[in-house]
Formats: C-alpha cells, sequence, structure tokens
C-alpha cells in the first residue's frame, strides 16, 4: 500500500531522517516505534505532505506521491492524526466532526490546513456519519460539549473520529496513547482494532506505549538516529540488541 524508498529529511547539515526505506501492507497495523528525536514524526510528515523530502521516493497505491501536496493525498485516503489532538476548541464535538471544505471558505482553508475534511456532501448525510462516528467512539453523551472541555482521552478519540468522517484508507496515527488514562487507552485500542478488523482501515501507529504496540501492530518497526533499525513482530524487535541499546542510549 506504501512504499518508502531511501527517504532523507535534512535541517542544514543535520540529518533527521537518513535513507529510511519501508513498506506497508493492506490491512495491517504496522507499528513504528524508536526513542524521542528518531525521526518517526519526521517520516509521517513526509509521507503525509507536510514537509518535501530532500530525497527518496514515496508511492502509495502504485503511484509515486513524493512531490504530490498534501490535500491531494488526502483526498486519495492517506489521512493522519497528531500527537497533540488538532481539534477546533470553540465548536462542539459534532461540529468537529462535521467540519468539511468547500462550506464556507475559512473553514475550507483551516480545513486543508490540517489536512482534515472532505468535499462536500449533503449537510444530513455528513450529521448522520457524525452521529454514527460519535456512537461507535462511545462519545454520544458529549457531542454538544465543546471540543476544548474534553479529558485528553476523549480528545483522541475524537482525532480518530475526524478520520472516521473520511474516505480513509491508510491512517498514520502519532502517538494516539499519549495523555490518555488506562480506561480510555483500551477503548482506543480497541476502537483502532475494529477499524482495522471490520472496516478494514490500514494503519501506521507511533507509539511509544510498548503494551499498545504489542496488542495491535504486526509487524513492528523500529527507527533511531533517523534510520530503520529492525522490523519484525513485537517480541523479535524489543528483544534485538540494537533496539536496546538504542533505547539504552536516550537516558
Ligand atoms: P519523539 O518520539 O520524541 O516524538 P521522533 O522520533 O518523532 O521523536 P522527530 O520529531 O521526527 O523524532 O525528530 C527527529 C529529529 O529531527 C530530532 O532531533 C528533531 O529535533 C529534529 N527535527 C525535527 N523537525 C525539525 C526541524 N523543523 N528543524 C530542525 N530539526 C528538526
Amino acid at each position: 500500500m506504501l512504499e518508502v524508498e531511501q527517504l532523507v529529511m535534512e535541517y542544514g547539515r543535520f540529518r533527521a531522517v537518513d535513507r529510511c526505506t519501508l513498506t506497508v501492507e493492506k490491512g495491517h497495523i504496522t507499528g513504528l516505534i524508536g526513542p524521542n528525536g528518531a525521526g518517526k514524526t519526521t517520516l509521517f510528515n513526509m509521507i503525509a505532505g507536510a514537509i518535501t523530502p530532500t530525497s527518496g521516493r514515496i508511492r502509495y497505491l502504485g503511484e509515486e506521491i513524493t512531490g504530490l501536496p498534501a490535500d491531494k493525498r488526502f483526498h486519495r485516503g492517506l489521512v493522519r492524526t497528531f500527537q497533540i489532538p488538532h481539534e477546533f476548541h470553540r465548536l462542539t464535538v459534532l461540529e468537529n466532526l462535521m467540519m468539511v471544505p468547500g462550506r464556507q471558505a475559512g473553514e475550507s482553508l483551516l480545513a486543508n490546513w490540517f489536512a482534515w475534511g472532505k468535499v462536500a456532501q449533503d449537510e444530513r448525510e455528513i450529521e448522520a456519519r457524525a452521529h454514527e462516528t460519535l456512537d461507535f467512539l462511545e462519545l454520544g453523551h458529549v457531542a454538544d460539549e465543546k471540543a476544548g472541555n474534553l479529558s485528553g482521552g476523549q480528545k483522541k478519540l475524537l482525532e480518530l473520529g475526524r478520520t472516521m468522517m473520511t474516505d480513509a484508507k491508510l491512517v498514520l496515527l502519532d502517538e494516539p496513547a499519549a495523555g490518555v488514562n488506562r480506561t480510555l487507552l483500551r477503548k482506543l485500542e480497541e476502537k483502532i482494532a475494529i477499524l482495522n478488523r471490520e472496516r478494514g482501515y490500514t494503519f501506521i501507529l507511533i507509539e511509544h506505549d510498548m503494551e499498545m504496540i504489542e496488542k495491535l501492530c504486526h509487524p513492528v518497526i523500529c527507527m533511531a538516529e533517523g534510520r530503520v533499525l529492525i522490523e519484525g513482530d513485537f517480541k523479535t524487535v524489543r528483544s534485538d540488541p540494537r533496539v536496546l541499546e538504542a533505547y539504552l542510549g536516550e537516558t
């Protein structure tokens, strides 16, 4: 579904991502782990089109997308979430889900900026889809709350909900577990697993929470210092001496 080939991102003389090559298979939840500063988010930014790689290639669904603008990738079903949720905090939870480009110029700009949204549809259809999404995420009781008042975990669920309002095929999840309490964490895991198993979403999941990675991800890819160190099942990757050394070097 996604092929990243020899991808490099340089900031001045510093290589944040260094000749990174990996493949993501359709239908999988691929885990992306690695110590702080390994280059995981920078890689996501390049795949989503937020930044342009210094060199290398990205192919998605059989086509090269290396130079394709973020919104075009988004409309092909390549969608991302952020480590720090990007909800519109003054809008209600329902309104956040209903944000679509083309409805109002300002909204459209914002939606495109964050690469969120979807081509205009019938308003009622969108609202019905938003309610379905809230039911699925068990967030119906906060539909009319301002999104800014939600807990950290609820915001992460809402972030996942916004991907469900699109025709997402490949979803890049950036640290969904960060700032989420244990109860909501289990719920988030369950929802991601259902979206993958029953609704056909393919995920790449950046996460420091190893329990979540172990439960959800196969394969797991570990990055360090901008490079892919190893790819395999969780136990193999976690016990590999290179991975242990990379994490030890972090402290
Ligand atoms: P974490 O797990 O802490 O989120 P990460 O693996 O996602 O880390 P990145 O955020 O991709 O790591 O950062 C990789 C390296 O690139 C870091 O050393 C970071 O400081 C550097 N970096 C990222 N963005 C920029 C930038 N715009 N300019 C300069 N350096 C940057």
